[in-house]
């Protein structure tokens, strides 16, 4: 199943820490291969292999679109027989990553912590998400946040042909770390936003903070907006959700919207615009990211608000080659894989990789 579109596999077993752990690099075309590092009881090392496979090729089309100097990978820590993430396994596993010399970079994921990636900091300088205190740029979720507001206004221009979201009506589905800190930017733009979460503390602090209204989250798809705005799980848009939404577009930040690819032609088919998730919410990748340069908040908020023109290049090449913006967002990233992918691969007199 690895095949030859797969770069190198690399399985790690540690006896003394019980440490199980694979690492995938799907592609190092644009550089080190980036992706977060899973914590999972997985049911077995075949499943823990498939879903590290098929994350790192997704995180090479992300880093790829969202125009960053990185490949994609992922990385999975087998839970079962761990007894929990202590510092040795933490350790070990930093260890396991400093043997690819910088090949593969992780970040947090499903299941790890800022604080696993300081510990794995002790072992490696090949990780990010790691705190502001060792020169870190912390907790992603307010990066997200604001680039998925750039997404939302290139969506506006897209549908409106103005980038103000003042007066436009958002449904906000889960107002957790990234969602409350949308609906902030949201509410400061002038939009009208109702939201919806299944833990009632964080719906009484968004409330609480911004002044918005509520409503049952079995029903937050249905309401009646301009853009339903995905911030809680995947799959949420699904063949029971389609015809039940009244919006005219749906884009946000939730990993995996759409339950099976089928369904980005079904939203197309409702005349309804899908922004790829993995194309506006890059604004945490590319937040981390900037820590492998030193990193510096101003530099990557700029660099997170080009989000707003890669939304609006996956919408235009959507709407010129008349594909759904999923495959659009697909042709992008391969295109500058091929171009730039090439560029790197020319040599200067001394052998030096440019
Ligand atoms: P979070 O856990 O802080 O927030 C998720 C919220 O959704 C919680 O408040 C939860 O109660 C709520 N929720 C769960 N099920 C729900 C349902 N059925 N209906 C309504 N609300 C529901 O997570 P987060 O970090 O804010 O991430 C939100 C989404 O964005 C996830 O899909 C995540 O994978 C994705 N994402 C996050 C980041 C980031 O930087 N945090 C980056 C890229 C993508």
């Amino acid at each position: 199943m690895a095949g030859e579109d797969y770069e190198q596999v690399v399985f790690n077993y540690d006896r003394s820490s019980g440490l199980r752990a694979i690492i995938v690099i799907h592609s190092t075309a644009l550089g080190p291969a980036l992706g977060g590092t899973r914590y999972w009881q997985f049911d077995s090392e075949e499943a823990a292999l498939t879903d590290a496979l098929r994350l790192a090729k997704g995180m090479t089309y992300k880093n790829a679109a969202a125009g960053l100097d990185l490949g994609g990978g992922k990385a999975v820590i087998l839970a079962e027989g761990t007894g929990g993430k202590s510092e040795e396994l933490l350790r070990a596993y930093g260890r396991f990553i400093d043997t690819l010399g910088g090949r593969y970079i992780t970040a947090e994921d499903v299941g790890t912590t800022g604080d696993d990636m300081d510990m794995i900091h002790r072992e490696t300088r090949w990780v990010t998400g790691i705190s502001p205190a060792y020169g870190g740029s912390g907790d992603p979720s307010p990066a997200t946040a604001y680039g998925v507001m750039h997404g939302l206004r290139a969506v506006a221009i897209e549908l409106w042909g103005d980038p103000s979201l003042d007066g436009r009506r958002f449904a906000v589905q889960g107002v957790g770390k990234v969602g409350h800190a949308l609906v902030g930017h949201l509410v400061d733009a002038g939009a009208d936003v109702v939201v919806a979460d299944v833990n009632p503390e964080h719906v009484e602090r968004t409330v609480a903070d911004f002044g918005v209204t509520s409503v049952d989250p079995l029903k937050i798809h249905a309401e009646p907006c301009d853009v339903f705005v995905p911030c809680a799980l995947g799959g949420v848009i699904n063949d029971q959700t389609i015809p039940e939404l009244r919006c005219t577009a749906v884009a946000g930040a939730a990993n995996n919207q759409l339950l099976r690819p089928g369904h980005a032609d079904a939203l197309a088919e409702a005349g309804i615009l899908y922004t790829p998730d993995f194309i506006i919410n890059a604004g945490g990748v590319i937040n981390v990211a900037d820590e492998l340069n030193g990193y510096d908040e101003r530099r990557a908020r700029l660099r997170i608000e080009s989000i707003f023109r890669n939304v609006a290049k996956v919408l235009e090449t959507s709407r010129k080659e008349g594909v759904t913006p999923s495959v659009a967002a697909n042709r992008v990233a391969e295109a500058r894989i091929r171009a730039v992918g090439r560029i790197r691969q020319i040599r200067g007199p001394q052998g030096a990789t440019f």
